[in-house]
């Protein structure tokens, strides 16, 4: 069965960035019937709070990316532990001293030399009685010793990749404080939960390379690896320096509508053309990784705005009913005025703007030179109840009485009555005008 994941760290909300992976991972399990795991990666106790854990499952709920089960790393330590044990016992974990600025030091050396700056494994020429001495001292973090050789895997997007683990510094699995780090927790995790496939960005190629050789270490199966390309802002600058505003909270607030995220995200940096899915069940059945690229994909709001007009536009009354009752719009005229507003809003919070028009009125805009114009036409408007031929039969009354025809007839009469140059058909809006101030 296919069993894929999502794993963010509750270090922060959930922005743009990852929301592609916890897309692409979900809908390769839906669209193979499988199961998709929310697993928060918790392993750093300072960083990690369970105010964003909450607030990552709250943004994917609203997504409507549902997950099978979460699992929580904090709650497997012991788990780590025993596969640091087995680990150590087959002389792939080994202890080493190092401070930070020794390290900072040795890479500088190295750099200075024209090296590569990757971990020159004296901890391994330690004597049992140098690490001794050393332990007084210091506590000693643990880092695993990769197979110098080259690490193959097909990418299911990238394609063939090969990594020289030489080029590579064997990786920290344990810090000096005892805190498991991520890449032994998320193999381990990987292993044990059985997960078939792993997307994640294209900043984790490396990460993957060092990855295969402990699950390989761990007896673990290795599961099929893709990595996305990243995002980047319009003009190709890198996305995190913005991430403020790409909370997804932060559109949510903005209204940005779910379905024009997904879709957005379901479709960047993809060959496909953009096609506004409808449903969750056709993201899916569209969904097909091959179709992604390697190139970095740039991302802008403004397309995700756009997308949002042209979901809401297509959405029937019953996905609206509850923000029509909510500003007010009686149930008998909802289907009536969504048919009005629908096409005229950028975002939900617009149609209580349309409401406050049709229900109070509207100041009329009347250009000076309009003002003649617009007295006639006020005379001459048809008596209410209108409907909708009522436009038609206004503007057929004042083209024949003031010889005016085309936009110099119609703008200012909407204008006159709606306040405003831009807005619905005026013959179906006329009909729900309840306050003209004209
Ligand atoms: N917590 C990791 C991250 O957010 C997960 C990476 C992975 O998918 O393995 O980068």
């Amino acid at each position: 069965m296919t069993v894929t994941r999502f794993a963010p760290s509750p270090t922060g909300f959930l922005h743009v960035g990852n929301l592609r992976t916890a897309l692409f991972n979900y809908l390769i399990a839906q669209k193979m019937g499988g199961s998709f795991i929310l697993r928060l990666d918790d392993t750093d106790p300072e960083r990690s709070k369970e105010e964003y854990a909450n607030g990552i499952k709250e943004d994917l709920t609203w997504l409507g990316l549902n997950w099978d089960r979460t699992e929580k790393q904090s709650a497997r330590l012991a788990r780590y532990e025993e596969a640091a044990d087995e680990l150590r016992a087959s002389g792939r974990l080994y202890e080493c001293f190092e401070t930070p600025v020794e390290l900072d030091l040795k890479r500088k050396k190295q750099l200075n030399m024209g090296k590569p700056p990757v971990y020159d494994r004296s901890a391994l020429k330690l004597s049992d009685a140098e690490k001794d001495e050393l332990r007084k001292t210091r506590q000693g973090h643990w880092r695993f010793k990769l197979d110098q050789e080259r690490i193959n895997w097909k990418d299911g997007i990238l394609g063939d990749l090969s990594i020289d683990a030489a080029s590579v510094s064997d990786p920290v699995l344990i810090r000096g404080d005892g805190q498991f780090l991520y890449t032994l927790a998320s193999v381990c995790d990987d292993v044990d939960y059985g997960i078939t496939h792993v997307v994640r960005g294209s900043d984790h190629v490396t990460n993957t390379a060092t990855q295969i050789q402990i699950i390989q270490a761990l007896g673990g199966t290795v599961p099929t690896f893709a990595h996305h390309s990243l995002l980047t802002g319009p003009g190709g600058e890198a996305l995190s320096k913005r991430i403020g505003s790409l909370a997804i909270r932060d559109m949510r607030a903005q209204g940005i509508e779910p379905m024009a995220f997904l879709t957005h995200m379901a479709h960047l940096g993809s060959s496909k053309p953009l096609e506004l899915a409808t449903s969750m069940d056709q993201l899916i059945e569209g969904f097909d990784l091959s179709n992604f690229g390697s190139a970095p994909t740039k991302y802008d709001i403004e397309d995700l705005k756009t997308l949002t007009q042209k979901v809401l536009a297509v959405q029937p009354l019953s996905a609206v009913a509850d923000d029509l009752t909510n500003i007010g719009v009686p149930s008998d005229i909802q289907a009536q005025f969504w048919e009005v507003a629908r096409e005229n809003i950028a975002t939900r919070a617009d149609l209580a703007g349309w409401w406050d028009l049709i229900s109070k009125g509207a100041a009329p805009l009347i250009d000076d030179a309009d003002a003649d114009f617009v007295a006639q036409a006020k005379a001459l408007l048809p008596a209410t109840p209108w409907d909708e031929t009522s436009w038609k039969t206004w503007t057929a009354a004042v083209k024949d009485a003031t010889g005016r025809k085309g936009r110099d007839l119609f703008m200012p009469l909407r204008k006159a009555l709606t306040g405003q140059a831009h807005g619905p058909d005026m013959s179906k809006l006329m009909p729900l005008l309840q306050n003209v101030k004209l």
